[in-house]
């Protein structure tokens, strides 16, 4: 992020970076939701606070900011100019996590499903058709 921000927009990045709601998490779950499948939202219970949880299915959704997990290929992301070393340690925590958080939730039985930004702008029809049959199978 650039350093010349004032407080508020910085604020404004960080909300729409880190927002709960940000857009391609809420196209996921009003789709899922109009094709009928019932979920909780970031559920703090189970690790790594998964984006949506669908207790029928025992399975759990992550949507992944390309750039945030790392995303091989980084169509969407790439490595800041600035500050460099900072964001590479900053991403490959989060990578890191991920991991965890994934082995964890597969000992509790869970299925762990990882949608990608960039499937979602490419083809967000076809992502979601394949989720479901992911959801179900
Ligand atoms: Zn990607």
């Amino acid at each position: 992020m650039p350093d010349n921000l004032t407080k508020e927009q910085r604020s404004k990045v960080m909300s729409r970076i880190r927002g709960k709601d940000n857009k391609p998490e809420t196209m996921v779950r009003k789709y899922l939701w109009h094709h009928g499948f019932r979920y909780r939202k970031n559920d703090k219970n189970l690790p790594g606070t998964p984006d949506i949880v669908i207790p029928k299915y025992r399975t759990v959704v992550f949507i992944n900011g390309c750039f945030w997990h790392h995303h091989y290929g980084w169509k969407y992301g790439r490595y800041p100019q600035s500050r460099t070393e900072y964001w590479i340690k900053h991403i490959n925590r989060n990578v890191d996590n991920d991991v965890k958080n994934y082995n964890l939730l597969q000992q509790l039985d869970y299925k762990v499903i990882v949608v990608w930004e960039c499937e979602i702008r490419e083809d967000f029809e076809h992502r979601m058709k394949l989720l479901i049959e992911e959801i179900t199978q």
